[in-house]
This record gives C-alpha cells, sequence and structure tokens, in this order.
C-alpha cells in the first residue's frame, strides 16, 4: 500500500503519518513511498490506541473545566442536608412537597409513618433522590467517611507505590440502566473461572483477567452502588463506568454519578448500554452528553463512549480493553511490600463462620496469621478466600479477599491495618474503648444491662424491625417493662425498613428471634429463615407483641431451669378464667403444693404452658400449703388454657 494512501485513511499528511510511525514501533523509512501490507492493519491498530490515549488524556484534563460549568447542572437539581435521622414533617418541609406526598412515597416504600416520626438517613435518602433530590449528609454524619479516608491517604502516603497493580474500577449510574447486568456479563467473561469449576462467591468485588492482566470491580449492584460509593468507592475506585441506557439517556442519578466521579476525580468510560433495543437512541444520548460538554470523542470530543448489550454481551471485551487502556494511561501503582493496608467494602456475620468482611488490599501483602486492626476491631487473619471461593496464604494490591479472624463486625469503608509488633497489638487492644459495640449491632444494644442482670439469667435476644424508628424505640421501651425472673430480653438489634436476609442471618448467628413490627411480610426470605432456624414473627399492635415475648420468656425459663416437682394435680372444676389467669379446682394425687410455686400445665403428658401459683385455698381457708389425698383450689397465673382432666405439676426452681 502506499503511504500516501494510509495517511489518507488516517486523516493526516504523509509527512505527519512518516514522523509518527517510529514513535509507534514502525521504521519504514523517512521517506517510504509504499508500506508492507502485513503492517497496515497493525499501524492502523496502534494508531487509533495513540489516539484514544491522547484523547484520553486532554479529557481528563478537560474534566476540571467540565467541573465549573457542570456545577451548574448539579445546583440545579435540589439539594437537601439530613443527618442520621430526620422528622417526616421536617423533611417535607425541606424538600419542600406535601407531607402527605413525602408519606405517600415512603408508603410505596413499605414504610408507614405518622408525620411526627422520624427516618433513618438510608431511608430518606432513597425516598428523597426517587423524587429528584440530591441528599446530602450532614457534617456530622459525613466526618466519619472522612476520617477514614484521610485516615488511608495518610497511610498509603508512606508507601512507596513502585509495583504496577491492576485496575480498580466501580460500576455507576442510574437505577435499572443496567449495572448489574453489566457486571454479570463482565463476570462471566472469565472464562478461567468457569473451566475451573469455581463457584463465584458475591464478596462484594471480583476480579477478571483481560489480556492476561487482572481487573477488579466493586459489585455493588443497584441503588447500593450509589451509596457505596460515596462511603467506599471514592477510597477504593480507580477507574468509574458510568452506565447509561440508550433508550433512556441521562437522569437523574446519572448527573448525580457524573458529579460523585468528578468530585473524586476518577477517569471514567461511558457504557452506552442497551443498544439491542428499538428505542436506543445513541445519538439523541450523545447529544446530551455534549449539552454537558462531554462531547464523545467520536464526535469530537474526548469522551471515551463504548456502546454496549449487557443483555447480548456485546461490546464488553471492547470496554475491557477500554479498562485497560484508561489503567496504562494512569499508570495505577502501589507497594507490594510490607504490611498490609486495605479497606473493608463488605461485612457480615455468618452463622457458621462469624465476622466475615471482605477487604480490599491497596497497599503491601495480607497474609494469614497477620495480625490486624479495622477501626476498633482487632483481629487475626485465620482464612483468606478470594471470590472464587478459593483459599488464599497471601494477596496483594487491588487484590479483594473474604477474611475470617476479626472479633467483632467491622464497618465498612473502615481501613484495615496489619500490625507488625505483637506489643503494639496487644497495645492497641488494650486503648480500644472499652464502650465500643460492634459495628452493625447499633446502639440499642443493652449489653450493660444484661451482663449486670441476675447472674445465669436467660437471654431471649431479638432483632426488631420497624417502619420507623420510632417505633422500634417504643418497642424496646416497653419490651423493657416484662419481667420474668431467670430470663431477660436483649435487643441486639433496630433496624428499618424490610426483614432481608441479611438480618436473617444476623440473627442465625446471634441465635436471635427477628421481628417486624408494623412491617409488611417479606416472603422471600422465608425459605433462608427455614434454613438457618430462624423464627420470624410480625406484628402490628405492640400489646400482641409483649404477650408473645412475654410467653416465650416464660418458655425459655422453663427450659432452663431446673425444676423439683413437689406434686400433682388432677383437675377436676374451673371456676374463672381471664386473660391471663384462672381459678380451678382439684386434688391432690401425689406430693404437695406449696403457695406461689411453678405450676406446668400438662394435656396427655404433653407440657402446653408454664405459669405460677399466687393463691391458695383448701376448703374455704386460705392455705400455705395443701398435701396429697386433699382437695385445692388455686389462682393460676399464666395462660388461661387449663381444662378438666389436665394434670398440673407443682415445681420448685432453680436455676442451672
Ligand atoms: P441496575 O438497576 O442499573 O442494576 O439495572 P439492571 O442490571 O438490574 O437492569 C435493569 C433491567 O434492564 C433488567 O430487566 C435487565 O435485564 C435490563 N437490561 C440490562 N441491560 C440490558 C441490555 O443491554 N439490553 C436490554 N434489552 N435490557 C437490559
Amino acid at each position: 500500500m502506499n503511504t500516501s494512501a494510509l495517511a489518507r485513511q488516517l486523516k493526516v499528511t504523509t509527512n505527519e503519518l512518516l514522523e509518527k510511525l517510529p514513535e509507534l514501533g514502525f521504521d519504514i523509512g523517512a521517506k517510504a513511498i509504499k508500506v508492507n501490507d502485513h503492517l497496515v492493519p497493525k499501524i492502523i491498530d496502534a494508531w487509533k490506541k495513540a489516539e484514544r490515549k491522547k484523547a484520553f488524556k486532554e479529557s481528563q484534563a478537560s474534566i476540571t473545566e467540565v467541573r465549573a460549568k457542570d456545577k451548574v447542572t448539579v445546583a440545579e437539581q435540589k439539594e437537601i442536608t439530613i443527618g442520621d435521622t430526620i422528622v417526616v414533617k421536617d423533611m417535607a418541609e425541606v424538600m419542600k412537597i406535601p407531607v402527605a406526598r413525602l408519606m405517600g412515597e415512603l408508603m410505596k416504600n413499605g414504610v408507614m409513618v405518622s408525620l411526627n416520626e422520624k427516618v433513618d438517613f438510608d431511608t430518606a435518602t432513597i425516598i428523597a433522590e426517587d423524587l429528584g433530590f440530591k441528599v446530602i449528609k450532614s457534617k456530622q454524619a459525613e466526618e466519619e467517611e472522612t476520617s477514614n479516608k484521610e485516615k488511608l491517604t495518610q497511610l498509603l502516603s508512606t508507601r512507596q507505590s513502585s509495583d504496577i497493580k491492576a485496575p480498580v474500577v466501580v460500576v455507576m449510574g442510574h437505577v435499572d440502566h443496567g449495572k448489574t447486568k453489566l457486571l454479570d456479563a463482565i463476570r462471566s467473561t472469565d472464562v478461567v473461572a468457569s473451566e475451573a469449576g469455581g463457584i463465584t462467591q458475591h464478596i462484594g468485588a471480583y476480579q477478571v483477567v483481560a489480556h492476561d492482566r487482572a481487573i477488579t470491580f466493586l459489585d455493588t449492584p443497584g441503588h447500593e452502588a450509589f451509596k457505596a460509593m460515596r462511603s467506599r468507592g471514592g477510597q477504593v475506585a480507580d477507574i468509574a463506568i458510568l452506565v447509561v441506557a440508550a433508550d433512556d439517556g441521562l437522569q437523574p442519578q446519572t448527573l448525580e454519578s457524573i458529579a460523585v466521579i468528578q468530585k473524586e476525580n476518577l477517569p471514567f468510560i461511558i457504557a452506552i448500554n442497551k443498544i439491542d433495543k428499538p428505542g436506543a437512541d445513541i445519538d439523541r444520548l450523545k447529544q446530551q452528553l455534549v449539552e454537558l460538554n462531554l462531547t464523545p470523542e467520536d464526535w469530537g470530543g474526548k469522551v471515551i463512549c463504548q456502546p454496549i448489550s449487557a443483555l447480548k454481551k456485546e461490546g464488553i471485551s471492547e470496554l475491557l480493553d477500554l479498562i485497560l487502556l484508561v489503567a496504562d494511561m494512569e499508570n495505577f501503582k502501589a507497594d507490594i511490600s510490607g504490611p498490609a493496608v486495605g479497606t473493608i467494602i463488605e461485612s457480615h456475620l455468618d452463622p457458621g463462620e462469624g465476622p466475615v468482611a471482605t477487604v480490599l488490599v491497596q497497599a503491601g501483602t495480607l497474609n494469614i496469621g497477620d495480625m490486624i486492626v479495622v477501626g476498633q476491631v482487632p483481629g487475626k487473619i485465620k482464612m483468606l478466600k478470594n471470590w472464587k471461593g478459593q483459599n488464599q496464604t497471601a494477596v496483594g494490591p487491588a487484590t479483594p479477599v473474604k477474611i475470617l479472624g476479626l472479633r467483632q463486625l467491622p464497618q465498612i469503608g473502615e481501613i484495615l491495618e496489619v500490625i507488625v509488633d505483637k506489643k503494639t497489638y496487644n497495645n492497641k487492644i488494650k486503648n480500644i474503648d472499652n464502650n465500643f459495640r460492634p459495628a452493625g449491632i447499633n446502639n440499642s444494644q443493652n449489653n450493660n444491662k444484661t451482663e449486670e442482670g441476675e447472674e445465669g439469667a436467660t437471654n431471649l435476644r431479638l432483632i426488631i424491625k420497624s417502619d420507623v424508628l420510632g417505633s422500634a424505640e417504643a418497642v424496646e421501651e416497653s419490651l423493657k417493662k416484662i419481667s420474668v425472673t431467670g430470663a431477660k430480653i436483649q435487643v441486639v438489634k433496630k433496624g428499618l425498613g424490610l426483614i432481608n436476609e441479611a438480618d436473617v442471618l444476623n440473627a442465625a448467628a446471634q441465635q436471635a428471634l427477628l421481628i417486624g413490627f408494623h412491617i409488611k411480610e417479606n416472603k422471600n426470605i422465608v425459605s433462608l429463615a427455614q434454613e438457618k432456624g430462624v423464627t420470624v414473627l410480625y406484628f402490628d399492635i405492640i400489646y400482641k407483641l409483649l404477650e408473645d415475648i412475654e410467653k416465650r420468656l416464660i418458655t425459655i425459663k422453663a427450659k432452663k431451669t431446673v425444676h423439683k416437682i413437689i406434686g400433682k394435680m388432677q383437675v377436676l372444676a374451673i371456676f374463672k378464667s381471664q386473660k391471663n389467669s384462672m381459678i380451678v379446682g382439684g386434688k391432690i394425687v401425689e406430693g404437695m403444693i406449696i403457695k406461689k410455686c411453678g405450676v406446668k400445665v400438662l394435656k396427655n403428658g404433653e407440657m402446653e404452658a408454664v405459669g405460677k401459683i399466687t393463691e391458695l385455698q383448701s376448703g374455704k381457708q386460705a392455705a400455705n400449703e395443701v398435701v396429697a389425698g386433699n382437695e385445692a383450689g388455686i389462682e393460676y397465673q399464666g395462660d388461661p388454657i387449663i381444662a378438666v382432666g389436665d394434670t398440673l405439676e407443682f415445681f420448685e426452681e432453680s436455676y442451672e
């Protein structure tokens, strides 16, 4: 082929082409007239790549410009500031919408509230964002996130980042634009994983290999991705993929994502998704991008766009190539040697394994046996597992790994540090604030009370989910009033919204009862709850809840205490039956009854209820004890289920 023809094809002059070719590794001579045909496709490919690199550099520079202009766009979105909780009425006021409308929106999401009740930050954010608001966390709430970020920056600043690391990618965009589908499509490109028969584990991040190079994806689909981006993405991601559906164009969460990307100064690629759909209009979307001063590169701008169909898995390998290209440009590096520093990207309590967390190592190498501190939580690495479920002995930067060995559940976004020196580690443990409670078990934990409580008391552990924090608090207050000697209620967690899988797992791990108050039943967790042996109860009326819990306490106590049987009575007559008490008469057939002893109600030999004797009569006289062979009348407190013919077994109790 003639060099002039090739130059025309590449839209440059022949001189420009000849000048540039050596830079791209093709030395065909400064005055060459012809170029070998087999080199032509290679030259074209290298040329395009180089152009992209150049465009990318320029696009990153232009982001700063765009940010200034784009502030307008973001500012046009209405912003509201919310702390950890907000009263519904106040929320409507700051949003300048009628309270009834807000309550309607909350209701649609299964949150039943009155205007004076509080909703928490997460609930408020979901509702407000659905209504097109941008939610900002109040300063105090944000401080924690910022301090983690500062800590990380400080820890990483002392490290020599000289080793190439895999890029860490976060996927963002408007709801339903296909983030989850894209993450699934990318995950399934990893042929090696499927060939090896590895069972993919959802640990909050995964890695794929493209052109022999690893790419790490934060796997936080749906609305979560957005929140996650705020608390962890900004700390750990190197590149953002902004997914925009070609049939829907730019939407509020797309704009918000752009604002976050720019604030974090993240290199980004736009994945124009759903191009398979009949309504897909790539040009219209590009036009919208132009209006935001984010002109796509093929329209003469600098923003990298890749049309894809996550559904049909089209354009995925091109997208991976672009990620690698950006990684080459940015040259992401980390320090592989030395003790590990990382960020927690996921954590949960596993019934079998205890506290489990996923950490993304950001510097150094994390090894089995390492002593670590995550925020306030100490531990020693007992197990490292990658997203394919394979055991690892050591992992380096940009690798997500599931860890076991933490003493408590750490919070997402917290920094993991390896402590090399045993003395320092022991001091760290000593210095840990005695009052600290594990994350995930919020302040409602009643631990002081329980621990100071009666010796040998058995705890009934509860996790309460409710429509609003106010009602969970009311339930907790009322529960405090129930008193059953030898058994104690311990509210280990309170939360808002529907009971989800995490709640079930948490309840299984903590051996707690799950209570839903004023919330809709979630049918999706029924089989998991059965599998894990977790009891889930729903109530709408507080006294029914209290009654049920009291009964359970009594039964627990009955199971856990040692009962010395002192006598038996055959029930002959029922004189009175009330809600929680009965007056019955019968004949003592064995032993004796003493006033104020315990009683078990037996039907056909099976225990059906446990109660106590509050009054005892022999003939018409009050008595302190009545022995076998005599008849007696008793006032019984407990479930009013005694019937003629039942056997009552009297006992005195001591605790195990
Ligand atoms: P997310 O909320 O951004 O995570 O969106 P999802 O990944 O859950 O996708 C929302 C819906 O769009 C689902 O029904 C997907 O099957 C569908 N979807 C995602 N990607 C594509 C695509 O490329 N083409 C088509 N036709 N549908 C898609």
